[in-house]
C-alpha cells in the first residue's frame, strides 16, 4: 500500500493534521508510544488517568482556531464542559481568579493588585486578541519566492494593525499603564506570561504579552477523562499504529521509505510531529541540514518537570490554580507551580475516591544531565518534595491525604514523547526571528508540524501552524 501520507506524531500538530487530510487521502499516523496526544496526552498509572503535560483546551468556537479546525474536520467532542474561571491565582495570601468576564476579573485583580489603570490595560489586551485573532489568513512559508511573496501578502496587514504591539518590548509597553509597576504584580504577570509563552515580561513583546494575557477572556474547557480523550475522538477514522516509533525516514525513488525497527511503509509524503530539534532521524541530507541549522540559531533549553499526584480530596475544587511562591523551585527556573484537578464525578481520572492531579513547573533539561542516578535521584527527591509541600500549602490540603505521588522530568518526557524541551520555542524577541522555523523542510514533500514551527506552542499556536500546512500542501479545508 502506497499510501499519500503518512504522518509521524499524534501531538496535537500530527492528529489535527491526519484527521484533516483522511477525509480526501490516504493516511497512516504511526506513533511512538502507547498513547496518543503526546505532551497533550493522557496516560493510566495505577488505574488512574492522568494528563501528561496540557490540560487547558481552549478556543473552540469555530472562529478561534482550534475550533475552526475541530469543525472542518467533522469532529464532535464530547465530555468537554466549559471552566470559569480558568485559573485561580494564589500569591500568598491573595487569591485572585482569572474569570472570563472582564469586570468579574477585574475586581479580582484589584482586590489582589490594586491599580487604577487596570481597566484601561485589559481593554488593550482584549482589543490586540480581537485584532489577532479576527485575522485569518496566517500564512508563514519562506522557502521559495510564492511562499516568501503569500506571506508577506497575509501577514502584513495584522502587522500594520499591530506594529506597536509587535515591536515594542513588553515591559515598555507596560510603563504606560503603569509608570510605579509593582513588583508583586510584575511578579504576577511573568508567571502568566510564561504559561503561555515560555518567557518572562521583559523578554516578550507586547503581543505575545496580550495573547498570554487573553486567553482566559475565551471559551476554556475541562475534559473529563483527560485531555487525551480528544485525540481518541481526532483519530477515529485514521489508520494509527502506535508503539511505532520511526527509525529513518529515507527515498526510494520519488517515493518515501518511513521505517520503525518492526515495519517499513512508503508513501508520497511525509508529516513529522516530532520536533525541528529531533527530528534528525531522518537520513536525507538536505532535511538532516535544515534541523542543524535551526538547531544552531535556536538554543532550546526550556523543559518542565510534573508531580503526577494520586491524592484523597473532600471538598469543592476549580481545575486549575497557580501557586507563586517567593523564589524559584530547586533545579527549576519558575517560582510558580500550575495544579490540574479533574471534576469529582470524572470516572477515569478520579477512581475510587483518588484524585489524578497534576503539578507542573519549569525547568531547564541541563540541570537534569546527572552524572550518576544517585544524584538524578536526589535531585527529583528534593523536587518533588518542595512542589508537594508547596500544594499542600496553597491548597490547604492535608500530606496524609497523599497515595502515592511521582516526579516526571526532562528526561520521562524524553521517554514518553521522544523530546526533552517541552512547550515550543519561547516566543522571545530574540526568537522571534525571520529564520522562524516553518512546516517546510528543505526536502521536497517532507514537513514538520507542531509546536517548533510556526505558530508555536500550545492547542491555539500548533492549530495556527497546521492551517498553514494545509495552505501550504494545498489541502481544501
Ligand atoms: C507541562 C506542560 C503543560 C502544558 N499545558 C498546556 C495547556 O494547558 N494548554 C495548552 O494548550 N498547551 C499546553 N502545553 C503545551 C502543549 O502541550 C504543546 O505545545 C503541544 O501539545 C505540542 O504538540 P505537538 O504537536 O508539538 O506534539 P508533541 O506533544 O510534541 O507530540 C509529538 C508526538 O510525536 C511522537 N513522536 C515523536 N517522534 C516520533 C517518532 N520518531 N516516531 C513516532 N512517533 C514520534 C511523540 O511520541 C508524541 O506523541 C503544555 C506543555 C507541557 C509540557
Amino acid at each position: 500500500m502506497i499510501y499519500d501520507y503518512i504522518v509521524v506524531g499524534s501531538g496535537v500538530g500530527g492528529s489535527l493534521s491526519a484527521s484533516l487530510l483522511s477525509k480526501k487521502n490516504r493516511v497512516l499516523l504511526l506513533e511512538g508510544t502507547h498513547y496518543f496526544g503526546g505532551c497533550s496526552g493522557t496516560f493510566v498509572k495505577d488505574k488512574i488517568s492522568f494528563n501528561a503535560g496540557a490540560t487547558t483546551f481552549n478556543g473552540l468556537k469555530p472562529d478561534m482556531p482550534v475550533g475552526e479546525l475541530i469543525e472542518k474536520a467533522g469532529i464532535n467532542l464530547e465530555n468537554i464542559e466549559e471552566i470559569n474561571p480558568t485559573i485561580t491565582v494564589i500569591d500568598g495570601e491573595k487569591i485572585i481568579r482569572r474569570y472570563k468576564e472582564l469586570d468579574k476579573f477585574l475586581q479580582q485583580l484589584n482586590c489582589g493588585y490594586p491599580h487604577k489603570n487596570h481597566r484601561k490595560f485589559y481593554e488593550k489586551v482584549l482589543e490586540v486578541n480581537k485584532i489577532f485573532y479576527s485575522h485569518k489568513q496566517k500564512s508563514f512559508d519562506l522557502s521559495s519566492i510564492t511562499g516568501v511573496a503569500k506571506t508577506i501578502r497575509s501577514l502584513t496587514p495584522l502587522g500594520l494593525k499591530l506594529k506597536k504591539e509587535f515591536l515594542a518590548n513588553s515591559l515598555d509597553y507596560l510603563k504606560e499603564y503603569y509608570p510605579d509597576i509593582d513588583e508583586d504584580y510584575l511578579n504576577y504577570l511573568d508567571n502568566q506570561a510564561r504559561i503561555v509563552a515560555q518567557a518572562k515580561v521583559k523578554d516578550i513583546s507586547f503581543l505575545t504579552l496580550a495573547l498570554a494575557l487573553g486567553y482566559t477572556f475565551y471559551d476554556n474547557y475541562n475534559v473529563k477523562g483527560g485531555i487525551g480523550e480528544v485525540f481518541n475522538t481526532l483519530l477515529e477514522n485514521v489508520e494509527t499504529v502506535k508503539n511505532e516509533k520511526v527509525i529513518d525516514v529515507s527515498k526510494e525513488k520519488d517515493l518515501f521509505v518511513v521505517k520503525s525497527k518492526k515495519n517499513s511503509y512508503k508513501s508520497k509524503k511525509v508529516i513529522l510531529n516530532s520536533t525541528v530539534f529531533n527530528s534528525d532521524y531522518v537520513s536525507l541530507d538536505k532535511a538532516k541540514d535544515y534541523y542543524q541549522k535551526k538547531k544552531e540559531a535556536f538554543k532550546i533549553s526550556q523543559g518542565a518537570c510534573v508531580v503526577y499526584l494520586g491524592i484523597r480530596l473532600e471538598g469543592d475544587y476549580n481545575h486549575h490554580y497557580q501557586i507563586l511562591e517567593k523564589q524559584n523551585f530547586s533545579n527549576c527556573i519558575s517560582n510558580s507551580i500550575f495544579v490540574s484537578i479533574p471534576s469529582k464525578n470524572d470516572k477515569k481520572m478520579v477512581v475510587d475516591g483518588v484524585y489524578g492531579v497534576t503539578i507542573s513547573t519549569h525547568t531547564d533539561i541541563n540541570f537534569w544531565n546527572c552524572e550518576t542516578q544517585e544524584e538524578y535521584e536526589k535531585k527529583k527527591d528534593v523536587l518533588e518534595k518542595e512542589i508537594i509541600d508547596s500544594f499542600c500549602k496553597g491548597l490547604e490540603v492535608k500530606k496524609d491525604k497523599i497515595e502515592f505521588s511521582y516526579l516526571g522530568t526532562p528526561r520521562t518526557f524524553e521517554r514518553f514523547t521522544s523530546r526533552q524541551s517541552v512547550g515550543g520555542i519561547g516566543i522571545t524577541m530574540k526568537n522571534t526571528k525571520i529564520d522562524y522555523p516553518s512546516s517546510v523542510t528543505y526536502e521536497k514533500g517532507l514537513y514538520n508540524i507542531g509546536d517548533t514551527v510556526f505558530a508555536g506552542q500550545g492547542w491555539p499556536g500548533v492549530a495556527i501552524g497546521v492551517k498553514n500546512l494545509m495552505g501550504i500542501l494545498g489541502e481544501e479545508l
